[in-house]
């Protein structure tokens, strides 16, 4: 019997596993493939994700294997400086293959003692008031008190409870691989300059060793469960810039829709669903495996503490009422840049129109907040701004406020040194620091970083410690 069982070993599920192990939760996550993907898309950790891997002290070893590039220039590709003003410590993207991050968040779960089994696939399941029994493909049944579906966007686990998945299908499809090319790298360049005025996406974009990362739009797919071959990209190629540039010898190649679909629940009794497995859209500004690990990262200390028995009533639905409208404001900024990067006249008006505008800094910024995730705010109640927002990496005696989240518990941050956390120190760790660089004489986090109360009155951040971290132990 193990408390949670999660399918799907991507980024999500493997970030969800870390999260719960980190309060003792006997975790066991299946995932269908039996050898981690060898597929190298690049993918960009945003601002928020990078803080997530500072809270848990992994920033060090995921920055190794990254690379850092500014952070800005990514919605809808408008190429635009770093809007000034953004209000992290970690200002800046790291561009990382998707497999090195899905290895690294993987490695950090199972030395926090989370067991991954590969080649095992949920085909099947049955809940009941204690738990839920999974079926494998294989028939073997295995048993735990809640399932989470991290399986992607296909999600096994999402169609099984029957959650509906509305929203619009893919209409346009896009090829992207990586292959060698003959013709000289100015040829290339020139000519990638030219037509990705007017064709978007469209990139030839050297990797090293006459390698590039092709991307260009693919011609009507009638069976898209056929992969995309050589020719294809050959054709499309062709048909767009007049040449193949030679392209050859591919290490992989791929083809994604601009499907956006957003998942009617996530959560049914003790069946959870947490990244592309409740939220698909295209992969403009980069932001879906930023939006999974944030999920699980929201999900992980609610489930523990449901488990741990110490929850109050609503905390596990919390996560559906806080992330969802998260993701649904992902959904309408994709579809905002795909409208922005399409060919036709209007929206190519609208770009240009957006393109002015971002030059004052504050539209620049508003948009740049949006994709890295620094902008939420969850609803609390009423309050200062910051109140339910993420509380940045601040100074705080002794080093950064970040490095005293790794295990992933509350933390009282006093600057009046009056303050106590009494009976719920068991979940709730406890600074008292007057230099602490804070506006405010208190405040409450929670283990996601999440600002859940602001004040300096004993009796009220007691009820505050009761909402968020159930009855005192003692
Ligand atoms: C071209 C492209 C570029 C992208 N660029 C970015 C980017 O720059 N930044 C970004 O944030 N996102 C990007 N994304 C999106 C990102 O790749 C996904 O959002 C992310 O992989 C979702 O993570 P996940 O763990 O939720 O799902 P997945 O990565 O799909 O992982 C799901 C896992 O579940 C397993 N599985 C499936 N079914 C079962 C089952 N029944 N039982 C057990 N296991 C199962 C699968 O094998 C897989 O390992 C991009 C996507 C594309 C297509």
């Amino acid at each position: 019997m193990f408390d949670v069982i999660i399918a799907g070993c991507g980024p999500t599920g493997a970030m969800l596993a870390a999260e719960l192990r980190l309060h003792n939760v006997r975790v066991l996550v299946l995932e269908q493939e039996t050898e981690p993907v060898s597929f190298v898309r690049i993918v960009g950790l945003h601002i928020r994700s990078i803080e997530l891997m500072a809270m848990r002290g992994l920033l060090e070893r995921i920055a190794e294997r990254a690379r850092r590039r500014p952070a800005g220039g990514f919605f809808a590709a408008i190429n635009k400086p770093v809007p000034e003003g953004l209000d992290s410590a970690h200002a800046y993207l790291l561009g990382i293959p998707q497999p090195v991050i899905v290895h690294l968040l993987e490695e950090h779960a199972i030395e926090l003692g989370a067991q991954v089994r590969r080649g095992c696939a949920v085909a099947g399941f049955e809940q009941d008031d204690q738990g839920v029994t999974i079926e494998l493909a294989d028939g073997e049944k295995l048993r735990s008190r809640y399932l989470v579906g991290c399986d992607g966007a296909r999600s096994s686990v999402r169609k099984l409870l029957g959650v509906g998945f509305p929203g619009e299908p893919s209409r346009t499809e896009t090829l992207m691989g990586e292959m060698k090319v003959v013709a000289p790298p100015e040829e290339i360049a020139a000519k990638v300059a030219q037509i990705s005025q007017t064709h978007r996406p469209f990139w030839l974009r050297p990797f090293g060793e006459g390698v590039y990362s092709v991307v260009v739009p693919a011609a009507g797919v009638t069976d898209r469960s056929e992969p995309p071959t050589l020719e294809d990209f050959k054709q499309q190629l062709h048909s767009i810039a007049g040449t193949d540039f030679g392209v050859h010898s591919p290490r992989w190649l791929s083809r994604f829709g601009d499907a956006t679909r957003l998942a009617e629940h996530y959560r049914v009794q003790r069946v959870l669903l947490a990244g592309d497995a409740a939220h698909i859209h295209p992969p403009l500004g980069g932001q879906g495996l930023n939006l999974g690990v944030q999920d699980a990262f929201n999900l992980g200390w609610k489930l523990a503490a449901q488990i741990h028995g110490w929850a109050p009533e609503t905390l596990l639905d919390t996560y559906q009422t806080e992330r969802r409208p998260v993701a649904e404001d992902v959904l309408d900024n994709t579809r905002a840049q795909m409208q922005l990067s399409s060919p036709e006249p209007g929206p190519q008006a609208v770009r240009r129109l957006l393109t002015e505008l971002m030059d004052f800094n504050e539209v620049n910024r508003l948009l740049i907040e949006k994709i890295t995730a620094i902008n939420i705010r969850y609803d609390f109640g009423a309050g200062p701004d910051l109140l339910g927002r993420r509380l940045r990496d601040i100074d705080v005696k002794h080093g950064h406020l970040y490095d005293l989240l790794h295990r992933g518990r509350g933390l009282l941050l006093d600057r009046t040194e009056r303050l106590s956390v009494g009976g719920w120190s068991d979940r709730v760790d406890y600074l008292a620091d007057p230099t602490a660089a804070l506006d405010f004489p208190c405040v409450l986090l929670r283990p996601d970083g999440h600002v859940a109360w602001i004040g300096n009155d004993q009796q009220d951040l007691d009820d505050h410690l009761a909402r968020w971290f159930g009855n005192p132990t003692n």
